[in-house]
């Protein structure tokens, strides 16, 4: 970069590198200095930063993208965040239209679950490490770690407004 500032700085002013402003009578008043001084002063900081003004709003889109991934992986988990790319990257991805809803207990002793849509006894069907499973009758998507009363799933959906 052909800097138009001075490098260094002494007191609260840059100076340029052409010395024409030093000349007698250059400014009328001094509310006309202080504004070039302050404007010097401003393009020291620009130039300091060692970029052209395209880079500095490239570097500024980056960083927000940057700030933005940094708070999903806060968020998430960067582990988590990997594993996601890595699925969708090889077709495994899948994003529901809702939150899966839990099994169902299908009796008081536990000796059956059922679908929370449908009704179907999924008791006894494999659910793969992920606790995913999708009922084989009517499709829905069913969190396996959970399994509540219909009373308790009842509520649930009253709670999130679902009438289905
Ligand atoms: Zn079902």
């Amino acid at each position: 970069m052909n800097r138009l500032t001075e490098e260094s700085q002494i007191g609260p002013f840059a100076i340029l590198k052409d010395k024409a402003e030093a000349r007698p009578g250059a400014f009328h008043d001094y509310d006309c200095l202080y504004a070039h001084m302050a404007a010097v002063t401003r393009l020291k900081a620009y130039e300091d930063t060692g970029m052209e003004p395209e880079e500095i709003k490239d570097f500024v889109s980056r960083w927000k993208y940057a700030t933005e991934l940094a708070g999903l992986c806060k968020e998430a988990g960067s582990d988590r965040l990997r594993e996601a790319a890595e699925a969708d990257r090889a077709g495994r991805l899948v994003v529901l239209d809702s939150p899966r809803k839990p099994l169902i207990w299908g009796d008081d002793e536990h000796n059956s679950c059922v679908c929370p849509e449908c009704g179907f006894d999924l008791m006894g069907i494999p659910y793969g490490n992920q606790m995913v499973l999708q009922c084989p009758e009517c499709g829905e998507y069913i969190d396996a770690k959970k399994c509540v009363t219909y009373a308790e799933a009842a509520e649930a959906a009253l709670k999130a407004g679902d009438n289905r």
